[in-house]
């Protein structure tokens, strides 16, 4: 289909730029990068999961509708993934959209050294949107100072991983009906684990305690503990999830992330800090919330998936109407 031209605006380098029929220039979120967590307020995240429930309403009904159609999403990554990249390519096509995928940089120009504002001056000549992972801090921020179009952050390095937050509190929402009044505690990798750092950054937006419960050499870093400390947050650090279990609403394992070790006797010396069984679960809420961003490595044991309390296969699910619902409003559809 055509997309219906109903109104000139000021394009770029003095050409006209049409609008298509039914974009909102208006809409939250239009046109813009999601770089960080911090850019959110409550109200944003309401809106986003507004549209996210929406989302899942019309996937169970329909499958897939043409709300994109036309647009296309660029899948730049330079570090493994599975979900992260995949739910945004499915969310892509659920909403008629299409997608170039460069999920093995070393097949692109990158491995011919190709600077990382070039590639995305690239990707944004042929598509709509972009979808980042990259090993530095900070790439997602710099590539957007590059580009035109909208550059969306799948996770740099130790840094964020907004989208995950939003879809981890979106889980929270489903499967709790709400978020204010949790006790959430993030067990493992606290130091390297970027899903921590965004959630915890999000969950300060509600009435929530923290617990930290992570060796002492990979603790929550301090910048952000101090940052919510500013806001108020009720946070409590620990060594030992004994300590915090028979309080916790929701239960948020991740893994100690070994790529980001130099020294991978230190990792071997740590991978197996915890592991949650069976046995765990008996000592925990009955109406507890188990999520983990995964992949998992150990520190969730497959015999406790069966335990309706194991959310984390339907966290991902949640992942792909998330993504579609911020696909749509930053390309103005929703
Ligand atoms: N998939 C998540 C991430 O990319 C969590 C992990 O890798 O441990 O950060």
């Amino acid at each position: 289909m055509i997309p219906t031209l109903i109104a000139q605006t000021n394009g770029r380098n003095g050409r006209a730029a049409y609008l298509p029929f039914g974009e909102k220039r208006d809409g939250a979120l239009f046109n813009q990068s999601i770089l960080s967590v911090k850019q959110f307020s409550r109200a944003d995240l309401e809106h986003i999961f507004a549209v996210a429930g929406e989302m899942r309403m019309m996937v169970e009904r329909v499958g897939s509708f043409d709300l994109l159609n036309g647009k296309i999403l660029a899948v730049l990554f330079y570090e493994p993934s599975t979900r992260t990249s995949s739910s945004f390519i499915a969310a892509m096509q659920r909403l008629g959209g299409g997608f170039i995928p460069i999920n093995e940089v070393k097949y692109s120009s990158v491995a011919k050294g190709e600077s990382l504002p070039d590639t995305i001056r690239t990707l944004e000549a042929y598509a709509d949107v972009i979808v980042l992972r990259h090993p530095e801090t900070g790439a997602a921020a710099l590539a957007a100072q590059y580009a035109r179009k909208p550059i969306i952050n799948a996770g740099d390095g130790v840094g964020e991983h907004p989208t995950q937050a939003l879809l981890d509190l979106f889980t929270i929402l489903e499967e709790r009906g709400g978020i204010d009044g949790a006790t959430v505690t993030m067990l493992g990798d606290l130091k390297y684990g970027r899903t921590v750092h965004s959630l915890a950054r999000l969950l300060s937006l509600h009435n929530v305690k923290l617990n930290y419960v992570s060796p002492d050499v990979l603790r929550m870093p301090r910048e952000l503990a101090a940052e919510l400390d500013a806001r108020g947050v009720r946070q409590f650090q620990t060594e030992s999830l004994d300590d915090v279990l028979d309080e916790t609403d929701v239960l948020y394992v991740t893994r100690i992330q070994k790529e980001r070790f130099a020294n991978l006797d230190e990792y071997a010396a740590l991978k197996d800090s915890y592991i949650i069984t069976p046995a765990t679960l008996t000592r925990a809420r009955a109406d507890m919330t188990l999520m983990h961003p995964l992949p998992r490595v150990g520190e969730i044991s497959p015999t406790v998936d069966s335990d309706p309390r194991a959310a984390y296969f339907r966290q991902v699910e949640y992942g792909m109407y998330v993504r579609m619902a911020l696909l749509a409003m930053v390309l103005g559809k929703a």
